[in-house]
This record gives C-alpha cells, sequence and structure tokens, in this order.
C-alpha cells in the first residue's frame, strides 16, 4: 500500500477543516508498530475532535479516532511481529498522537494489546473504548467489594456507548439494574440488554440535596455534573459510584454528605492513560464475560465515508449503543 486513506483536521483561520486524504507512510508519526487498520469507531471524544467544541485535537493536522483495531504490518517492539491482530485505545491517540481514522497508524508498542482471544476486530471496535471503560468501572466496584446481592447499581446514559455496555456485562452478572435515560422510546432496547427498571434522567439531573432516598448500592456514570451529584445522594451506606463521564457537565454540584455520614465513594475511571495490565484485565474480562448476542444488539456498522455525519448524530446524542467504522 503505497497510499492509504486518511481523514484529516487541518487547522484554518475561522476553525479547523475535514476532509479525507491520501496520505504516504512518511505523514506517519514516530513509533514501533506499524499498523494496517482495519476497524475503528466512534466515541463521543471522536465526535469533540472532528467537530472542534472541546480542545481534543492538540497536534495539528490531526487524524482523528482514539479507537482502532488492525494487524501489524512492521514492528521492531519485542512483543509484537508483523501480521499480529491488536488493538489500540487511547493514550493520546486522536488527540495528540495520529488517530486511528486512517488506513495506517504507527504507534508505540507499548500502547498495544493482542486482540483478545474469541474477539474478531470488529467486535474489538463495538465494545471500543466505551465497552473498556464500562468494564474499568465495573472492576472498580468489584474492588470496592460490591457484588450484585448488594443491592441495585445505577447505570447513567444508558442508550449511550458506556452505558449500553455496562447495562449488558452487569445484567450477565446478576446485578439488578436500573437504567437511566432521556430516550423512554429505548426502554425495550434498554430491556433486552438487561435492565430490570429503566428511569428518566430528568429524575437525576436537577440540582441534589446533600442526601436523598437511598435506591441503589452502586452506581456507573457516563454523566457528571448534577446527575453524579444526585447518584451520590441516593448511594446506600457504604456504596459506591464509578464516575466516567461528562455528558451533562463537567462541574461537580455536590456535599460531602453522602461520604461522611453514609461512608459513600467516589471511584474516578480514566482509561486513557490506564496501566497496561488493568487494560489487559479489562479486556480479558470482556472476551469473556460480555454476550456477543447482546453486543450484536447494540451494534451498527459504518463505512469510512459516513463518519462525518455519523459524528453529527453522536453530538445530537442521537447514536444508540456503538459504532463500527469499516476503515480497511
Ligand atoms: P455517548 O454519546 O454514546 O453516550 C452519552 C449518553 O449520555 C447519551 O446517549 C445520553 O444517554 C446521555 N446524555 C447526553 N447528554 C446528556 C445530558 N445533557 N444530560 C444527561 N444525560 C445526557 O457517549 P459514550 O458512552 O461514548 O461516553 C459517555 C461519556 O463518557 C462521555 O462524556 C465521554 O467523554 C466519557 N468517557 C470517558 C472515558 C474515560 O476514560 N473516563 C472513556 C470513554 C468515555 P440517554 O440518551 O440514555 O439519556
Amino acid at each position: 500500500m503505497s497510499t492509504f486513506k486518511a481523514l484529516v483536521v487541518r487547522k484554518t483561520e475561522t476553525g479547523q477543516s475535514v476532509a479525507i486524504e491520501q496520505w504516504t507512510d512518511a505523514d506517519l508519526m514516530e513509533g514501533d508498530v506499524t499498523v494496517r487498520v482495519s476497524h475503528s469507531t466512534v466515541n463521543y471524544k471522536d465526535g469533540l475532535a472532528l467537530t472542534g467544541k472541546a480542545p481534543v485535537v492538540r497536534r495539528w493536522p490531526m487524524v482523528p479516532g482514539i479507537d482502532a483495531a488492525g494487524i501489524v504490518e512492521t514492528s521492531s517492539h519485542p512483543d509484537f511481529r508483523p501480521g499480529d491482530a491488536v488493538v489500540l485505545n487511547g493514550w493520546g491517540t486522536g488527540e495528540t498522537h495520529l488517530g486511528a481514522y486512517a488506513q495506517k497508524t504507527r504507534v508505540k508498542g507499548d500502547w498495544l494489546v493482542p486482540l483478545p482471544a474469541g474477539l474478531t476486530a470488529a467486535e474489538a471496535m463495538a465494545i471500543g473504548t466505551a465497552g473498556y471503560t464500562a468494564m474499568l468501572s465495573v472492576l472498580a466496584l468489584e474492588r470496592h467489594g460490591l457484588k450484585p446481592s448488594d443491592g441495585p447499581i445505577v447505570v447513567t446514559g444508558a442508550v449511550g456507548g458506556v452505558g449500553s455496555v455496562a447495562i449488558a456485562l452487569l445484567s450477565t452478572a446478576g446485578w439488578h439494574v436500573i437504567a437511566s435515560t432521556g430516550r423512554s422510546a429505548e426502554a425495550d432496547y434498554l430491556k433486552a440488554l438487561g435492565a430490570a427498571e429503566v428511569i428518566d434522567r430528568a429524575e437525576l439531573s436537577g440540582p441534589a440535596r446533600p442526601l436523598g432516598k437511598e435506591r441503589w448500592i452502586a452506581g456507573i456514570d457516563s454523566v457528571g455534573s448534577h446527575t453524579l451529584a444526585n447518584l451520590l445522594a441516593m448511594t446506600r451506606y457504604g456504596g459506591a459510584i464509578a464516575a466516567c463521564g461528562l455528558a451533562q457537565g463537567m462541574d461537580l454540584p455536590s456535599s460531602v454528605a453522602p461520604f461522611i455520614l453514609r461512608g459513600v465513594s467516589l471511584l474516578g475511571i480514566d482509561s486513557v492513560m490506564c496501566p497496561k495490565p488493568r487494560r489487559l484485565e479489562a479486556w480479558a474480562r470482556l472476551a469473556r464475560e460480555l454476550d456477543k448476542r447482546k453486543l450484536a444488539a447494540l451494534t451498527s456498522t459504518i463505512s469510512f465515508d459516513q463518519l462525518p455525519e455519523t459524528v453529527a448524530a453522536i453530538m445530537a446524542g442521537t447514536i444508540r449503543g456503538r459504532v463500527v467504522v469499516e476503515i480497511g
């Protein structure tokens, strides 16, 4: 492949431009492994990068795309050989390092994990950063000692990527899942993924009181702001909320009451710089535990050329579940 297709974001006087360009290996950044990308996905952060709505891109020009699956083409890294199937999530790809919306990427081998046994490249991207973050959240709650017999768990942003995968994982593990969504028309979708109850996100999106009625022992929150404050105020004694997102806002208008009066814990989840051993643990658990039929039900597939319209949809909050992009 002498030239390859890349979706390139360039800085302009008025903002930024987006175009599909033909690139060569010389355009790629430094790294010890070159990967022929077969699949990627669309995360909320990719939407921010492509639309410029938040300063996600910190290197110009940029190829967005924080997730890639593909085959190693060349490698001087001891862990990878040509032909190996690999997965890449985060580490600044699509932000400070050229990302996945190109048919090739060159990265540090230390950033890659082998494609987990039992998953195809397309399935790994159906999971993507959103699904891997859902699993990091589950792992954090487990490390806190929480288990399904302790009580219900709430999942916010339920129809979104993190939320959909979290519901599938938690319900299979035996949790009573309360799904919070602004899209009541998707109640059947959420119940098919395993939600036991579906509540209107409006119940949680207004200003929180310091303490509320105890409704759940645990939660996975991809929404932040007032929603996270309400989740904390409504968590049972000794419970915990894993906070991974900011779809409503980055602020946290809360009080210390849940922490000092109910012993509630707030667990922070970061996928981007997450150390490799925990990544490998998360991917191994996903390959073993995520119900493939549920994964298929929450996934849609698009072509490379459909990326711009799909990005607009994720920013508008109209995407359901996860999207796989066929890159190769
Ligand atoms: P999606 O866009 O797929 O889902 C976000 C969901 O949040 C929407 O589907 C919607 O769910 C809900 N939502 C949107 N706007 C609002 C609002 N104003 N108030 C309340 N709820 C709202 O995104 P992802 O699932 O991919 O990501 C979710 C969040 O997690 C993002 O903020 C993302 O940046 C963050 N994230 C963080 C990671 C980390 O490393 N910490 C990794 C991955 C994601 P519904 O329609 O059901 O109400």
